[in-house]
């Protein structure tokens, strides 16, 4: 018996083990998007499109009614469909697959859409259901979302990851007398007798942790320059701040569009730029499409301001200026990458401001900003390199940190500097040429750079970005009977004891 037993495990696990790999592996459904559900639905959803409609009532207590209609084309429909969405199962009121009412399956964060309710080719789903309040900033008189790096899911349902870009077509209804700001202009507005409703444009694609709406009791400023309309919202009331800083914020904007514009060879890649100064705003900025978010505090300055403080402004401008092409644009595919666009976004906004505030020692900040913190954390047993394995979405926020924030910066200076600025700068071109509208990882980069380069940028890459540690230098210097130098060597050698070698140039 026991012997026919262990022959019938064995046998069923072959079977099994045979089975799986012909079909696909079963999604396991965890919190959170894993790394497997996003691979497995890159590859099954595609041409995504939402409507989304948020009624937004009068105080911040009363629940946000919300309704999505989200359009897309399922190539695999041997695997259940799965919205991503960290609410109350009670805040989803009803489920529309094709037309057909369904039952609310909601799990782990999750809604779960049976394979029997969907079709190869085009499927429309159509969600009502309570907004989650996690990521509204939700105050007396206004309101922001920001939803970086996961929490578009914990606003509305879908498709969180950001190699599943898609377009918007947003309403809102808004208290009479706010102000409203999104990814696209209003197209139309209709009169809901104490509220409005407007309705925005069809966005450009984006990536979900890039939609973004602010709504509210706003001041609003027009300005037009060399043919393109930006427009800002604030709060600000200091009339002193108002009168110094409002042309100069304008002006930067328009300074940074032309530097990257000229930089990529690629024109400004969406509708329009416009922005919202928020006051108590969580970062310097955020970059959403169409729509940046300013902390109001870094913006708006008045006359006792330093030469410090208006440099950290225009570099913040210039920086989620940059993001349109280096993060919006061209994406991640996945948050692993997050480093790159925040790299690429101040490498730019150093290349567009220093010749701006020429009194600056730029090499000198540049050193004594980056180099000790990221030396305190690279020398330490717990470093890490400067690309990390990210398992869940969820955990994307561990990843930042001084090898990202300090590390990174020197490492693609140094990419600069050993390719020549010139090689640099065509590759460059040659990326956000070949994945605008999509998405791109560090290898793809690597791959293009590498082109430009006699160097074999594949090895360089390896040691600088895919290991840790760092390199401790030791010279050794003769001298001839005249005290002058007849010979100078530098060495590296590996602090970690490994073999390693951190290809650089100095001056
Ligand atoms: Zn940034």
């Amino acid at each position: 018996m026991k012997i026919f037993y262990s022959f019938l495990c064995l046998f069923t696990i072959v079977t099994i083990g045979f089975s799986q790999s012909k079909q696909k592996q079963g999604i396991v459904l965890e919190n959170g998007v894993s790394e497997q559900l996003a691979i497995f639905r890159k590859q099954q959803i595609t041409n995504v499109s939402y409507e989304l409609l948020f009624e937004i009532p009068e105080t911040k207590e009363e629940e946000i009614n919300s309704n999505l209609m989200v359009d897309l084309t399922l190539s695999d429909v041997s695997q259940p469909l799965y919205l991503d969405f960290k609410e109350k199962t009670q805040n989803i009121k009803s489920i529309e697959v094709n037309g057909k009412n369904i039952a609310i399956v909601h799990k782990k964060g999750h809604i779960i859409i049976a394979v029997e309710n969907l079709i190869l080719g085009k499927n429309k789903v159509s969600i009502s259901f309570i907004a989650g309040n996690l990521s509204l900033n939700r105050n007396d008189d206004y309101l922001y979302t920001l939803l970086v790096p996961d929490r578009a899911s914990t606003l509305f349902p879908c498709f969180d990851q950001p190699d599943i870009k898609a377009t918007y077509k947003l309403s809102l209804t808004v208290a009479k007398g706010w102000s409203v700001l999104a990814g696209a202009d209003v197209k139309n507005k209709s009169d809901k007798g104490d509220f409005i409703k407007y309705a925005f444009k069809e966005s450009d694609k984006m990536s979900t942790y890039l939609f973004s709406f602010v709504a509210g009791k706003f001041k609003s400023v027009t300005q037009t320059s060399s043919n393109r309309e930006m427009t800002m919202l604030y709060r600000e009331n200091n009339p002193e701040k108002l009168q110094t800083s409002t042309d100069t914020i304008f002006k930067l904007h328009q300074q940074s569009l032309e530097f990257l514009e000229k930089y990529t060879h690629y024109p400004f890649p969406f509708q329009k730029l416009d922005f919202a100064s928020i006051p108590e705003f969580q970062y310097g900025g955020m970059e959403h499409v169409g729509a940046i978010q300013y902390k109001e505090s870094a913006l708006f300055l008045d006359n006792t301001a330093t030469d410090e403080q208006k440099l950290s402004r225009a570099k913040l401008i210039a920086h989620e200026t940059s993001h349109m092409w280096f993060g919006d644009l061209v994406t991640m595919k996945w948050f692993d990458d997050v480093w790159m666009k925040e790299v690429f976004a101040n490498f730019m906004a150093d290349k567009i401001m220093n010749p701006i505030f020429p009194k600056i020692n730029h090499n000198l900040q540049f050193f004594t900003t980056h180099y000790s913190g990221a030396f305190a954390e690279d020398r330490s047993l717990g470093t890490h390199p400067i690309r990390q394995h990210l398992a869940n979405l969820k955990d994307a926020g561990s990843l930042y940190g001084s090898i990202i924030y300090n590390k990174a910066p020197i490492m693609m200076r140094q990419l600069e500097a050993t390719m020549g600025k010139e090689a640099f700068q065509k590759g460059i071109e040659k990326y956000i040429q070949k994945y605008a509208d999509g998405n791109a990882d560090w290898n793809n980069l690597v791959e293009i750079l590498d082109e430009e380069t006699p160097l074999d940028l594949k090895k360089w890459s390896e040691v600088w970005v895919n290991k840790s540690g760092r390199a401790i230098f030791s010279n050794k210097i003769e001298y001839d009977a005249k005290n002058r130098i007849k010979s100078f060597e530098i060495n590296q050698q590996a602090e970690d004891k490994s073999k390693n070698v951190w290809p650089q140039v100095f001056q």
